[in-house]
């Protein structure tokens, strides 16, 4: 108590910065200690048809049980393992969490799909795409059981190539999608170069549908380029049934968001994945 009251003051003259600095340093080991306790969970959010509510896949989204804060959403804690080099092992604890229970889920006879989030800095390592061989071969799993996400930017090497890691994973036969598609700068033409399968549509274009028009025309437009690359679009953060209409009326053939399902803890999704198979 007394050396945290004399750091304190001393903190306070250096002002805020330093204060930010310390509290990210605490938060960094405790995320380190957090690796080292295997304190994460894997929660899947279902990725459904929105004319009939059908499951196709789920979105594995990674959470932190803290002792003390408990849940932890992955906002709080994915830039800072970004920035600590803690992503590719936090990411890759992921990876191994999805694959065996894939193959829970096979063993006990349902067939699954699982998008699971990739970080920039994970497609920045050339060693990524036989990390992900090398787990779903741990597992006996096909490569077409997984798609992971990728974001624009991360698709992309430079503005000339497409990123050659990507490719890889592509070649490994894992199913590619670009995550928050929209939100970033790339564009249009570079969608061409990069081998994905499916476009998820940012969240912040439903938000204001069905009454903000220019945000309706986006989706739609956004669907339509998707369908004539060859690719499926997912519209992201649906709450309303007004933007499940709208969807349907849009052709979009798959959906997520809280007004079909919420991230289902594994025993909820193993539940949900026995009524739909
Ligand atoms: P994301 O990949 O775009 O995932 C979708 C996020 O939107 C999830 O938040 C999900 O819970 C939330 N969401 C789904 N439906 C709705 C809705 O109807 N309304 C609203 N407001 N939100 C909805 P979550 O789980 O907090 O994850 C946030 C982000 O953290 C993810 O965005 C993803 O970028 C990142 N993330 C999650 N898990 C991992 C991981 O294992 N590795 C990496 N690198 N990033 C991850
Ligand atoms: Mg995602
Ligand atoms: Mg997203
Ligand atoms: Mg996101």
């Amino acid at each position: 108590y007394e050396v945290k009251q004399a750091g304190r003051g001393g903190i306070a003259s250096y002002g805020g910065d330093s204060r930010k600095t310390l509290a990210r340093l605490s938060l960094t080991s405790k995320l380190r200690r957090a690796l080292q306790r295997e304190d994460f969970v894997v929660h899947y959010q279902p990725i459904v048809a929105p004319a009939t509510g059908a499951l196709h896949a789920f979105e594995a989204l990674v959470r932190w049980q803290d002792a003390e804060r408990g849940v932890v959403g992955p906002n709080e804690f994915i830039p800072l393992a970004e920035d600590a080099g803690l992503i590719e092992a936090i990411g890759g604890w992921v990876l191994n969490e999805v694959c065996r229970q894939q193959r829970a889920w096979h063993d006990a006879g349902m067939e699954s799909h699982v998008h699971v989030n990739v970080s920039p800095r994970q497609l920045r390592r050339p060693d990524f795409p036989s990390t992900v061989r090398d787990a779903l071969e741990e597992q006996r799993l096909t490569p077409s059981m997984l798609t992971l996400e990728i974001t624009e930017s991360a698709a992309m090497l430079d503005a000339e190539r497409a990123n050659p890691i990507v490719r890889a994973l592509h070649d490994l036969g894992v199913r590619l999608a670009i995550d928050d598609f929209g939100a970033g700068h790339s564009s249009l033409a570079r969608l061409r170069d990069v081998p994905v399968q499916t476009l998820k549509i940012d969240q912040s274009f439903l938000r204001g549908v069905p009454d903000d028009r220019q945000a309706a025309a986006m989706i739609t437009a956004i669907i339509e380029l998707g369908t004539a690359l060859g690719m499926v679009t997912v519209a992201e953060g649906v709450t309303t049934d007004a933007q499940r209409r709208f969807l349907v009326d849009g052709d979009c053939p798959l959906a997520q968001g809280f007004h079909f399902a919420r991230p289902l803890t594994a025993d909820d999704a193993t539940r949900l994945l026995r009524e739909s198979t």
